[in-house]
Parts: C-alpha cells; structure tokens; sequence
C-alpha cells in the first residue's frame, strides 16, 4: 500500500449488490483493505431477482463457493434456459436455452448446415440439437462437462434461487473475510467542499462513516450517485415501456421445472421461477396499456399453486445512470440502473461492474481515464443488452393487441434492424465480440422471434448433401443419447442438494 492507494472502501447497501461487492471485494483485498457495509433492516431489499444466467458459476468460482452447498442454502434450483410463451403468436412457444446448439462443420456455423437440412427436408427444429433443450423439456437436470458430450458442448446451467436467502449467503461468506457490517438507515451524505468526492455518510445514530472510495448499492433510490452527486439519469422507457411489476410467490402445483418461463400477456408478461420451496411469479407490465388491479388479477388467475403472500407491487423507470462511476463513488445493482428481468441480467450486471472496477481499481487520485473508461463500456453492455430486450417485444406476431401492435410499430436500434435484417435474409448473426450473449442465444431469440431465415447461406450449400444429413443424424442420435440417461430434476437436487424445509 502507498500513500495513494484506496485503504477504505464503503459499501452502501446490503441486497444483492452490496453482499455480493463485498464478498468480491474482500476475497481480493483480503485484511489489507478496510471495507465496510452498511445497510438498514428497516428499509429492507427488493427481494425480487431470482433468476440468473450461466456466468453467475464464475464469481461462485472465485469466491470458493461450494455449489451444493449454494443450491441447499439458498432453496435453489437449476436453470437451462428461458421459455418464452406467447411471444411470437398467441400460441407459440421456443427456449433460449443455454450453451450451444449442434456443433458447425469447419468454419461453417450449425444453424447454417441446419437450414440447409430444412431446405432437404433432412432436419427437425434447431432444438433438436440443443442438449440443454432436451434436458429442460423432460425436465431432467445433470453436470456434463464438454468431454462427456462430444462432440457436444455439456450441459451449461445457471441458477434460481431465493433473493433474501441469497443476500444472507454472501454476507456469511464476506463476513468470514473481514467485512465489517453496520446496521442503520444514513440520514445524510457530506461531500468535500473542495473536490465534491464523498466524505462520509451520517446515521440515524449520530455515527459518521467516511471512506476513501464509496460504492452505491442503495438500490433504485441511489442515494449517492443520484441524490447526493447528482450523476443523472437516463430514462429508456421509449425502448422498454414496461415500468411497472407485480410479485407474488406460490405454492408448487407441478414439477420443478429447470427453466424459467417468461408468457407474453396483453400489456407484459409474466415470469415462473421454481425454486424448492415455492415458485416465485411477477408480471411485469406497462402502465399506460393495464391498471394495477387487473395486473394483479392476470398474475393470480395464472398461478400453478396456492399464492403464499400478499401480492407485491414495484415501479421502475428502465434506464441507467449517465454516469455510473462518478468522482469517488461507483453504483451497481438497481442504484446504477435497471433493465427489466426477462433475459434475467441485473445480478449479472452487478458481477460485471465489480469485475470492471477491479480491473480500473483507483488509486485516491481517481484518474479521469479510468473513470471514463470504466461508464464507456458499462453504457456498451446496457446498450446491448437493451438490443437483445427490444427484440423480444419488436418482432411480435401478437397482432391486434395495442400494447403489442405499438412495440412492432417502434423504431428499433439502427444496429437492432440490421441484425434482425441479416438474420432474416440468409441467417448471418452479426454481434461484437465483447458483448453478453453469445452467437448462440441471439440465433435461438432471433429464431423464435422471426422465424426461419429466407435463404440458405452460401458456405452451407457448398457442402454436399450427404454430408449435410450425417452430421445432423450424427449430432441428433448424440442428444438424444446423452438426454435418455439424465436424471429427472427433483431427483438430481434431492440426491446432491436438497434443502432443509424453511
Ligand atoms: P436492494 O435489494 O433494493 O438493496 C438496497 C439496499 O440499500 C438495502 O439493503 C437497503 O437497506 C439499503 N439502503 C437503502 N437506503 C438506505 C439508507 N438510507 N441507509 C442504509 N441503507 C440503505 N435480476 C436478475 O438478475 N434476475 C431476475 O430474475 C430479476 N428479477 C427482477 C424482478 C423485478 C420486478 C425487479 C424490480 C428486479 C429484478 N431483478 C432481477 C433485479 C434484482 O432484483 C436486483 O438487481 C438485485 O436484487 C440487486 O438489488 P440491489 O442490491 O441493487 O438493491
């Protein structure tokens, strides 16, 4: 440590964001950083969040986390992939499964030797290929690694799990590493006359807390980036006009499903997240098109069980921060911005923001160009995320439906429409190497959405036809292998991971 380096870093918050900042932290720094959390029980968290995406495996991963322990402790489940219901018609429906569809010849893509099995009449639905699909669609559930599936790529899984369950997993494990907690609500946030950075916070105690560097995770409220620097806002709600939620969870009324199911309603839609005991459900929709009371009706006339609390109402304004690291103080979670849930990418957004402050970690001059740096490709990653969201709701075939009609009517992302336009005309994906989802979820989301691509691709109609039908009888036969011998779900999780009743 050197005169300059940051010796105390404040965690404002104590959901999802603050827990898992401080455990990332604290495993990096060791004792040789002082961090502190506060947060306040009175205010509470939004204990919504409980569908995940497969890179929440890596910050498990660095933080040591033993993954049966993690599933047991949080009353957690598997998750292979979204179902989207509803989306494209009324009555249709495809999974944005994870990991990889079919295997590509050479450097030729799957999806094009597919496509051109569809033409010859030689190939089923894309998902034929996908082990993630099969498994999910029998609701079976194994680890299998690449090297057991070749020529597949494994099984890829994330997790649901309980919110609050969660939050109290990572404050054990960072409290373990030295993070030191305090309870109160802070009344009142000082900055330094001079350089405007933060000084301290005060709470209701009287206690004054002051740090080098300060990492908002308040939640929507943002009461330092927002309410105290004033780091504006940038509303998306032109994109994403859904602004509002309602939250209930319910009984088990049929298997544990290892997916998430995200259904299209007249003005939103609808999520199902199962977990070991209970399901959670919200229907998130746009005000403008459907009242509170009937988003409440439409969220309890659609439940699989008995609903177990009162149903829970949440707003939000889709949109970020225009500055999410500003002066000494970096938002993540809801502080920095939000995004509704359908491709459940807030939590990973939390893990990648505190990766991209490792990786630019100050010094106490907090130099210009890392801060900059630091908002450029955080606004990239909400940007892209943004794209493949608005997908959904543009490529609709919901016609006659207000809500709907006026999402296919909207404008679109000039670099959305050419995506879209180069997919449909002979199924080219066009998408930059550094963003979220892979080559493999824009074509299953594209697919679903549009439907199949017109032509056949140049590369795939230069390979003969025999070719063609063995590879795709060869990767069909290997799927349908690997998925005859999984476990069912509910059996993987009570033989490995099972959860004391709560
Ligand atoms: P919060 O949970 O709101 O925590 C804020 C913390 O700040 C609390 O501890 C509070 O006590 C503290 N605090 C606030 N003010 C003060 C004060 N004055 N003094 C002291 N402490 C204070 N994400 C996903 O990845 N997957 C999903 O499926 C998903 N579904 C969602 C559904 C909905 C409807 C919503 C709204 C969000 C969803 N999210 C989802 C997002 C996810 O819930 C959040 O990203 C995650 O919970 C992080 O929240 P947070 O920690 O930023 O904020």
């Amino acid at each position: 440590m050197t005169e300059t380096s940051i010796g105390k870093i404040l965690i404002v918050g104590g959901g999802t964001a603050g827990w898992m900042a401080a455990a990332v932290l604290a495993r990096t720094f060791g004792r040789s950083m002082d961090i502190e959390l506060v947060e306040s029980e009175q205010i509470g968290i939004v204990g919504v969040g409980e569908a995940t995406i497969p890179q929440i495996r890596l910050i498990n991963q660095y933080l040591g986390i033993d993954e049966d322990e993690f599933i047991r402790a949080t009353q957690g489940s598997f998750k292979l992939g979204i179902q989207f219901n509803g989306w494209h018609d009324r009555e249709g429906s495809y999974l944005h499964a994870f990991g990889d569809v079919g295997r590509g010849l050479g450097i030729v893509p799957f999806h094009h030797i597919w496509r051109r099995g569809v033409e010859g009449g030689q190939a089923g639905e894309l998902w034929d290929y996908s082990l993630n699909t099969r498994a999910a669609m029998a609701n079976c559930f194994a680890r299998i690694g690449p090297g057991e599936s070749e020529p597949l790529g494994g099984i890829n899984y994330a997790f649901h799990f309980d919110a609050s369950l969660y939050a109290c997993f990572l404050r054990t494990l960072a409290e373990r590493q030295g993070v030191q907690r305090t309870e109160g609500r802070i009344i009142a946030v000082e900055l330094d006359g001079e350089s405007l950075h933060i000084d301290r916070v005060r709470l209701d105690s009287g206690q004054e807390v002051s740090a080098d560097l300060f990492i908002d995770c308040s939640g929507f409220r943002g009461l330092l980036i927002e309410q105290a620097l004033k780091a504006g806002y940038e509303d998306w709600t032109e994109h994403l006009p859904c602004d509002r939620a309602v939250a209930v969870p319910c009984a088990h009324g049929g298997p544990m499903r290892p997916y998430t199911q995200a259904t299209a309603r007249t003005a939103g839609w609808q999520w199902r997240i199962p977990l070991q005991h209970r399901v959670g459900n919200g229907h998130v929709y746009c005000s403008r098109f459907m009242s509170e009371d009937e988003a409440t009706r439409v969220l309890l006339d659609n439940l699989e069980g008995e609903a177990l609390a009162e149903p829970r109402p949440l707003r939000f304004v889709t949109g970020h921060r225009k500055r999410f690291w500003h002066r000494n103080c970096v938002a993540l979670g809801l502080a920095s911005g939000f995004m509704e849930p359908l491709e459940s990418t807030s939590i990973h957004l939390i893990q990648s923001g505190i990766s991209r402050l490792l990786t630019l970690f100050p010094d106490k001059d907090f130099a210009p160009a890392l801060i900059d740096e630091y908002n450029r490709q955080t606004r990239e990653e909400f940007e892209y995320i943004r794209d493949f969201l608005v997908l959904h709701y543009h490529a609709n075939g919901r016609h006659g439906e207000p809500f709907w009609d006026e999402r296919r009517e909207h404008k679109v992302s000039d670099r959305l429409a050419t995506r879209m336009a180069l997919f449909r005309r002979e199924g080219v994906i066009s998408r930059s190497a550094n963003e979220l989802f892979t080559e493999g979820s824009w074509l299953q989301v594209l697919l679903g959405q549009c439907g199949e691509p017109e032509q056949v691709h140049p590369l795939a109609r230069a390979i003969p036809s025999e070719q063609v039908d063995e590879a795709l009888r060869v990767l069909k036969g290997r799927v349908d292998q690997i998925a005859s011998r999984l476990p069912g779900h509910e059996e993987f999780i009570s033989a490995h991971c099972k959860a004391e009743p709560l």
